[in-house]
């Protein structure tokens, strides 16, 4: 009576962007994951795609912020309101008929890291919280079958963080998260803007050049923008051009980093679950998956193929909201979790 009238939601509680799954409608919640408060009234003024919107650009009296920080909650009371107004927005009535939410969290995360995560839910009106790996809930939301006796490697790379893992029998038996991700590759452009071009820029300006032109791989096609900023010399605000040649040099550092993380995963992995993999791909998820050229470098240099999974960024959203249906021992169990459908 009482799984009868409640839903599962899928969270991603992400580094970057928050996505809500809810079973029976889909994804109902996808937005950046900031919260905007007023200095001194604490008031929040915007939350998500707004609040990001102010991101770098707040005067004095509004600070935006993003609560969670290499894939764990930073702060815990922005991180609550900013759940309570995305439940608000994905269950209308989700104060009356309370939800059991499984979230996905980093499989690197420390006892009470995990333990912030679930009160958190619970205070922004969870009836029941379930917390699950990252890895196996991407794996779960590409749609691989996890729980074959066979060797599935899936690499989500998020904002903050990227995590790397073979999952057999609805289990990860390697795993890894390192904290080079999207967001480094921001940070790589930015550095690189200041030492090649002399010219300052901004978070923001960076992830467009990365979505725009970025590429990991060598491309006979050069594109090239325009850039705006300030000049390092005189503090004056200047036009530069860049080309997505440049913008692969800035990368190269991040774009290593998580290549090696693979390569030492797979030097990692029991041979027969190797083979397995050789055979049937490293699947990729998470925004950072997206950067133009990156499963090709990913596979020319393991060569091992790459599938990038279908929207890779709803993917452990998806897992998560999945989970009670997928995963080992709950296959066959059905009602003893409740009804899972609203
Ligand atoms: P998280 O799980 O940490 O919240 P996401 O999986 O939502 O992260 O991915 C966010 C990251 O993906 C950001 O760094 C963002 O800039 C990057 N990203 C999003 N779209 C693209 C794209 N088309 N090309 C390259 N990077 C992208
Ligand atoms: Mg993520």
């Amino acid at each position: 009576m009482f799984g009868r009238a409640s839903s599962v939601i899928g969270i991603d509680l992400g580094t970057c962007n928050t996505i809500i799954f809810v079973t029976g409608k889909g994804i109902v919640v996808n937005e950046p994951s900031v919260v905007a408060v007023e200095k001194g009234t604490n008031r929040v003024m915007a939350v998500g795609t707004d609040a990001k919107r102010m991101l770098f650009k707040t005067p004095g009296s509004i600070h935006a912020i993003r609560p969670m920080q290499g894939g764990v909650i930073a702060d815990l009371e922005s991180t609550e309101r900013m759940l309570r107004y995305f439940f608000s927005k994905a269950l209308p009535r989700y104060q009356l008929i309370k939800p059991r939410m499984v979230i996905g969290i980093p499989s690197s995360i420390t006892e009470v890291e995990r333990r912030a995560v679930e009160e958190c839910a619970y205070k922004a009106g969870a009836r029941e919280v379930v917390v699950i790996p990252e890895s196996l809930a991407a794996a779960i939301g590409a749609d691989i079958p996890i729980n074959e006796p066979a060797g599935h490697m899936i690499c989500d790379i998020g904002g903050g963080t990227s995590e790397i893992s073979v999952i057999s029998l609805g289990d990860m038996v390697v795993t890894n998260a390192i904290r080079t991700a999207g967001d480094d590759f921001d940070d790589a452009i930015i550095k690189y803007v200041r030492s090649e071009l002399d010219l300052i820029i901004g978070g923001g300006v960076a992830e467009r050049l990365k979505i725009e032109i970025g590429n990991a791989s060598p491309d006979k096609n050069i594109e090239q923008v325009e850039i705006k900023g300030t000049h390092a010399a005189d503090g004056l605000p200047r036009r530069m051009e860049i080309d997505s040649e440049q913008i692969r040099e800035a990368l190269a550092g991040p774009v290593n980093k998580i290549l090696d993380e693979i390569k030492s995963i797979l030097g990692k992995t029991p041979p027969e679950l190797a083979a397995d993999i050789v055979e049937r791909g490293i699947v990729m998820s998470g925004g950072g998956s997206l950067l133009k050229g990156l499963p090709k470098l990913i596979s020319t240099e393991t060569k091992v193929p790459v599938i990038l999974a279908p929207s890779p960024m709803d993917c452990v959203a998806l897992g998560c909201g999945k989970y009670f249906d997928r995963a080992r021992g709950f296959e066959s169990t059905g009602d003893a979790y409740g009804n899972l459908n609203e």
